[in-house]
C-alpha cells in the first residue's frame, strides 16, 4: 500500500492494526554515462513497494534526492541535499509520520550517503518519540546478498545488474566505462575528485547482468521482509 495512493480513512484503518511504514530514500546522482540519475531511487522504491505487497505494510512516498556532497556532486545532473538539510528531511518524515500513530519505521535505502543523515535523524527523534523502533536496510551492505557477488562499488555490477532487471530501457550499454581505479584510503574536496573517478563509477566494473540483478532484488527483498518481522516482534 502506498500512502500517497491511500485516502486518510484507509490510513486510520490501517493503524487500528498496525503501526509500521516503510520508508524508501534513495538519490537523484550521477551513476556513470551509462545508468539513470535516479537509480538508488528506482531501486529503493521498487524494493520498498514489493516489500509492502509481501506484508501488507504502508510505504511512504520516496524521499529521492540524497545527500551526494561528496563524489557525484561534480557530475552533470546530480541534485544534492546537504546532510544538515538532508536529515531535517528525514525527522520531520518521522515527526509527521509518528503524529499520527506510526512506530515501527523501517528505511529502505538506496544510497551510500543517506547512511549517516538517517542515522542522525533517528538520533534526533529517539529521545522524544515513545515505543518506537527504527531499522534501516541499505541493499548492497547486506552479507545476505555476499554470496551472489563481490563488488558494491558505485555504478558498478550490483546497481548495473539492478537496472538491467528493474528498467532495463533506462540502461545505456554503449556507455559502458572501463575505468577501474582503486578507492584510495582518503575522502577528497571536489576539486580532486579525478583521483577518485574520471567517469562516474567508484571502486568497481559495470560487468552486470539481469539475472544477477533480479536475484540481488529477490534477495535483498526477503532480508527487508524479516527486517520487518524484527521490527514487530
Ligand atoms: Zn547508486
Amino acid at each position: 500500500m502506498e500512502l500517497t495512493k491511500m485516502t486518510m480513512k484507509e490510513v486510520k484503518d490501517y493503524l487500528q492494526k498496525n503501526n509500521t511504514v516503510i520508508i524508501p530514500i534513495g538519490a537523484t546522482e550521477e551513476h556513470s554515462e551509462a545508468l539513470p540519475l535516479g537509480t538508488d531511487t528506482i531501486t529503493a522504491e521498487c524494493m520498498a513497494i514489493e516489500v509492502g505487497k509481501l506484508t501488507n505494510r504502508v510505504v511512504a512516498p520516496t524521499i529521492s534526492a540524497g545527500n551526494c556532497h561528496s563524489i557525484t556532486y561534480a557530475f552533470p545532473g546530480t541534485i544534492s541535499l546537504s546532510p544538515k538539510t538532508l536529515t531535517s528531511v528525514i525527522v520531520d518524515y518521522l515527526k509527521s509520520l509518528y503524529k499520527h500513530g506510526f512506530r515501527r519505521f523501517l528505511f529502505v535505502n538506496g544510497h551510500g550517503g543517506n547512511v549517516a543523515p538517517i542515522r542522525c535523524a533517528i538520533d534526533e527523534v529517539a529521545p522524544i518519540f515513545k515505543n518506537s523502533r527504527f531499522a534501516v536496510g541499505s541493499w548492497w551492505r547486506f552479507e545476505e546478498l555476499a554470496e551472489l557477488y563481490d563488488s558494491a562499488g558505485h555504478a558498478g555490477r550490483g546497481e548495473v545488474s539492478m537496472m538491467l532487471y528493474l528498467t532495463p530501457e533506462l540502461v545505456h550499454k554503449e556507455w559502458f566505462t572501463k575505468e577501474e581505479k582503486k578507492l584510495p584510503r582518503y575522502f577528497v574536496s571536489e576539486d580532486l575528485v579525478s583521483e577518485i573517478t574520471e567517469t562516474g563509477i567508484i571502486s568497481d566494473n559495470q560487468n552486470g547482468s539481469a539475472e544477477l540483478g533480479k536475484a540481488l532484488f529477490e534477495k535483498a527483498v526477503s532480508v527487508y521482509v524479516s527486517m520487518i518481522e524484527e521490527l514487530e516482534k
